[in-house]
């Protein structure tokens, strides 16, 4: 059984570990300090508030510790505030986060019109039915480095993508009941 491990300093946490446990075939483990990053074989960084995430990383000491177990193959899934936190750059300036994933975000990129909303795709690759998102203040990805591969845009934008082990998605699928994105994570994109 794969041990996947949900960062649970801020945000959806208990989500992502129900979606999980419902596929039946994955040992879902909180991940607050350093040592519960031991024996993972993926890391999901859940939606959330990115700064917040980010200032807790820090001062639970994980982000550097989290960049060497991405170095030694450490498969780690950002959903939205997630997505944020993997990125090398945020557009406007903002001070980035892990900085392992090489892509541009843009923060809250739906602007105030569009906080929240919800579609459904088909995307073969992850899911044979239709799947649905979920969008929370959502960010996507303005740019993208040549070895990164784009699972997805929505309206032209990149809303999913993959890196090597690293995976990137604007949405939320822990607040769905679609397990589609969960087991391709696990069986997937973890070694
Ligand atoms: N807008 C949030 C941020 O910037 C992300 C929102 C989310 O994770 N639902 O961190």
């Amino acid at each position: 059984m794969k041990k996947i491990g949900v960062l649970a300093l801020q945000g959806a946490v208990s989500e992502h570990i129900e979606r999980l446990e419902s596929l039946g075939n994955v040992n879902p483990c909180i991940v607050k300090y350093r040592e519960d990053l031991e024996g993972l074989d993926g890391l999901i960084i859940p939606g959330g508030e990115s700064t917040a995430i980010g200032l807790l990383l820090k001062n639970y000491g994980l982000t550097q510790p989290i960049r060497d177990k991405i170095q030694d193959g450490l498969a780690v899934w950002g959903t939205c505030a997630g997505m944020i936190l993997l990125a090398k750059e945020l557009s406007g300036g903002e001070p980035p986060h892990l900085q392992v994933m090489d892509i541009c975000v843009r923060r809250n990129a739906y602007g105030r019109q569009l906080e929240s909303f919800t579609t459904t795709v088909n995307l073969p690759e992850v899911s044979p039915s239709p799947i649905p998102l979920v969008f929370i203040r959502a960010p996507y990805v303005e740019r993208a480095g040549a070895d990164v591969e784009i699972l997805l845009k929505v309206d032209g934008n990149i809303v999913a993508c993959r890196q090597g082990r690293l995976l990137a998605t604007s949405f939320h699928p822990e607040l769905t009941t679609d397990n589609s994105f969960h087991a391709y994570f696990v069986n997937k994109v973890c070694p």
